[in-house]
C-alpha cells in the first residue's frame, strides 16, 4: 500500500490527491479516445500523430492538453477554424470525475485502485470503439485479461473470488453465445461475438451474485440503448451497456475491487 486511509484524513493531501486523479483521468481519457479512434480507423495507435479531422493538419503539443486546449481554442481547430465536436471534452471530464470518485470512495492509493483505474480507461476506450465502428477490438479484451491476471496475482483479497469469477464468466458467456447464435439464425445475419467475449472478460472480476446484478442491469440498459439507437437509426453498441452494468455490480461491493472501497 502506497498511501493509505489516514492520509486522506489530512484535508489538504486528500484534496490534492483527488484533484490530481481528476487530471490523470482527463489525460487518460484524451489518450484512450485517441487510441480508440486510431484502432477503429486502422491507424498506428502507438506511433501515429493526432491530426485535425477536417484539414488533416498535425496537432502540436499545445493542441493536445485535455480540457484546457479545447477551452483555449474555443472548440475550434487552430489551423482551419473548423468546429471540433465537444465529445472528447465531455469524456475527459467524465473520466476525470470517475477517477476522482474512485479514489475518494476508496480512500487510498494502492494496487486495487490502480487496477480499477486501468479497467475504467479500457472500458471507455472499447465502448467508444464499439459505438463508432460496431467492433470491440481484441486488443482491449486482451488488456482486460492482463488486468485480471495481475489482480489475481497481486491482490490476495481477489484470489478468493477467482473461481467464482471463472464460473460467472463461463455461465454468462455460454448463455450469451447461445442467445447470439439464436438471434443470428432468426435474423439470418452474421452476429458479432465481441459482446460475448467482453462480458466473459469482465465477469471474471465478479462473483455469481454480481454477475446476476450485472445481467439485470444490462437487460434494462440494453432496452434503453436499443430505443435510443433505433431513434438515431444506428446499430446498437453493446460494449457501453456491458461496461456500465459491470461497474454497477462492482459499485455494489460484489468483490473487494476498489470502485466503492
Ligand atoms: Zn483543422
Amino acid at each position: 500500500m502506497v498511501f493509505s486511509y489516514p492520509l486522506f484524513e489530512i484535508p489538504f493531501i486528500g484534496i490534492y490527491l483527488i484533484v490530481l486523479s481528476f487530471v490523470f483521468g482527463a489525460v487518460f481519457a484524451s489518450f484512450i479516445t485517441c487510441t480508440a479512434w486510431r484502432v477503429v480507423r486502422g491507424e498506428d495507435w502507438m506511433l501515429g500523430h493526432s491530426h485535425c479531422d477536417t484539414c488533416g493538419h498535425e496537432l502540436s503539443t499545445a493542441d493536445l492538453f485535455p480540457i484546457i486546449s479545447y477551452i483555449a481554442l474555443k472548440g475550434k481547430c487552430r489551423y482551419c477554424g473548423s468546429k471540433v465536436p465537444p465529445r472528447d471534452l465531455i469524456f475527459e471530464i467524465i473520466l476525470g470525475c470517475v477517477f476522482a470518485g474512485t479514489l475518494a470512495l476508496h480512500g487510498a492509493v494502492d494496487a486495487p485502485v490502480v487496477a480499477a483505474l486501468v479497467l475504467e480507461v479500457l472500458l471507455l476506450g472499447l465502448s467508444l470503439a464499439d459505438w463508432d465502428s460496431g467492433v470491440i477490438p481484441n486488443g482491449f479484451l486482451a488488456a482486460i485479461l492482463v488486468v485480471w491476471i495481475m489482480t489475481v496475482g497481486f491482490m490476495p483479497e481477489m484470489q478468493a473470488y477467482a473461481i467464482e469469477g471463472l464460473i460467472a464468466s463461463g455461465c454468462v458467456g455460454l448463455l450469451m453465445a447461445i442467445a447470439t447464435a439464436v438471434i443470428g439464425k432468426v435474423k439470418k445475419t452474421k452476429m458479432s461475438y465481441g459482446p460475448v467475449k467482453l462480458a466473459m472478460c469482465l465477469m471474471l472480476f465478479l462473483r455469481i451474485r454480481g454477475a446476476c446484478i450485472a445481467a439485470c442491469v444490462a437487460v434494462v440498459l440494453g432496452i434503453i440503448f436499443a430505443l435510443v439507437c433505433k431513434s438515431k437509426k444506428r446499430k446498437i453498441a453493446l460494449a457501453p451497456v456491458i461496461a456500465i452494468a459491470v461497474i454497477v455490480a462492482l459499485l455494489l461491493k460484489d468483490v473487494p475491487m476498489p470502485f466503492a472501497g
